[in-house]
């Protein structure tokens, strides 16, 4: 059986409140009904004796005899003392039980006035009055007796009451937790479910989102877990597949004309050396992709640190030309720089710099067949823009957004024959993002292309 461990921990709580609560609750109501109960009393008793004792001023029979009637009347215990201490009307309350104290306080004209525990009868007020003659003399007194016990059947009704209500109250907000935790336990419930079977593999598993609290989002964030899950499983296993297909090509080729050569099926030197070239450009075209793989692994895991200085772009791009003057002039391409002056620094690492602008420029030479290459580096606000424009092939609009993926190309066929990866572009933006820079590609099929790299200015003295 399994318990809804959410109530059990509410109901708890709530009970603990509830004690918390009720408890000293119960004993202060208990001490103000006890309070305001004794104090009516106490009014009452001393209305009376003062009372009497303003009506006697003799104790003659007359006086005497009125106590008794109001000690019917007002049901209360009256005694009258003389002078010399003896009682002139009998009570219930037996006279001995006042106290020596008492009697001369009301010998010497002072009044009495407390709670007294009568043994056998319980606990009384009493309020005592010295009777004076017209003169002003103490001729006597008067005590009046009020018994507090009935205060505890009082009480007892009153603490019956509350412990019903607080019993009743207590049931109902149970059963109002118990309403409530269900209502947060089953999502919480389904949503473990769901995890478990997503946990499994079962990857399309999406949670009902039925709330828009907390939980709503919980439920709507472990759908975004899934969606990113499946996601990513998918171009794991795209990119599983394209990194398989990229290496059976090559292989392909390099087993194919290993075997022509090694069975000497060819005619001529020129042919021999076609094959032997080709197996070169396929061992370098292995080699190139699993360089950019080893770098892109590096760049997703985040294990690509960057050594950031300030950098003097035009500097870089200098040593760049250096490095593609070759394969343009190779295809009759001219490049052509135009930097703007002073432009500042940014803060970036010079060797990544330099891969971002050598694939970028490799690639304006790969897809141009003829025409040239444009390499412009400007200020633009407060970033520094490179700018490399060419007049090749273009890529189709609608591609455009695509070029970043990983292993994407346009028409594949095509990029082949060109020796790319596919991966070059995915690397570039990466590395410009690392230097917090963005990437934009603009371009027109059969007019050009023209990639624009833009990275934040170091601000303050450097650049002035
Ligand atoms: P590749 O190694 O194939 O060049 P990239 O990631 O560098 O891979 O580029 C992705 C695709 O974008 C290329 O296959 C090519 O089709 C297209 N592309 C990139 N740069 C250019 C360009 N300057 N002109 C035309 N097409 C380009």
């Amino acid at each position: 059986m399994t318990y809804n461990k959410i109530f059990i921990k509410l109901s708890t709580i709530i009970m603990l409140i509830f004690l918390i609560v009720l408890i000293p609750l119960g004993f202060i109501m208990d001490k103000i009904f006890t309070n305001t109960y004794i104090e009516n009393i106490k009014q009452e008793t001393e209305q009376i004796s003062k009372n009497y004792a303003d009506m006697a001023h003799t104790l003659n029979g007359m006086s005497v005899m009125m106590a008794g009637p109001l000690s019917e009347m007002t049901n209360k215990d009256i005694l009258v003392f003389n002078l010399s201490g003896n009682p002139m009307i009998n009570s219930s309350v037996n006279h001995y039980s006042i106290s020596q104290s008492d009697l001369k306080q009301l010998d010497n004209g002072d009044s009495v006035s407390h709670l007294i525990n009568l043994k056998s009868l319980g606990h009384y007020f009493l309020s005592g009055q010295p009777i004076k003659s017209t003169q002003g003399d103490v001729i006597g007194s008067i005590l009046v007796f009020s018994s507090v016990e009935d205060i505890n059947g009082t009480l007892d009704n009153v603490r019956i009451l509350l412990l019903i209500s607080s019993i009743g109250a207590l049931f109902m907000a149970l059963g109002f937790t118990y309403i409530i935790s269900k209502q947060m336990s089953d999502p919480l419930i389904r949503m473990e479910k769901a995890t478990r079977k997503i946990a499994k593999g079962n990857l399309s598993t999406r949670v009902q989102v039925s709330s828009q609290d907390e939980i709503g989002s919980l439920a709507s964030a472990i759908n975004d877990l899934a969606f990113e899950i499946e996601k990513y499983r998918t171009t794991r296993q795209e990119f599983f597949a394209n990194v398989s297909h990229e290496l059976k090509t090559p292989v392909t080729y390099l087993a194919g004309y290993a075997r022509v050569l090694k069975e000497g099926v060819y005619e001529t030197k020129r042919e021999h050396d076609q094959y032997v070239e080709i197996i070169e450009n396929e061992s370098n075209r292995i080699n190139h992709l699993i360089n950019d793989l080893f770098e892109l692994s590096k760049i997703e895991e985040g294990r690509m640190s960057l050594n950031l200085e300030p950098i003097d772009m035009t500097e870089i791009m200098e040593n760049v030309k250096q490095k593609v003057q070759l394969s343009a002039k190779k295809k009759g391409i001219n490049i052509q720089y135009d930097y703007a002056s002073n432009i500042g620094f940014i803060n970036g690492d010079g060797e990544r710099l330099e891969q971002i602008f050598m694939n970028l420029i490799n690639n304006a030479i790969r897809y141009t067949e003829e025409g040239f290459v444009f390499v412009k580096i400007y200020k633009e606000f407060n970033d520094i823009i490179v700018s490399i424009s060419d007049t090749g092939i273009g890529i189709p609009e609608a591609e455009i957004s695509n070029i970043f993926d990983r292993f994407y190309r346009v028409e594949k066929s095509r990029s082949r024959d060109f020796g790319g990866t596919g991966l070059g572009l995915s690397i570039v933006k990466n590395l410009t993002e690392l230097h917090s820079g963005t990437i934009n590609v603009s371009s027109k099929e059969g007019e050009g292309t023209t990639v624009k790299l833009s990275f934040p200015m170091i601000d303050g003295e450097m650049n002035t």
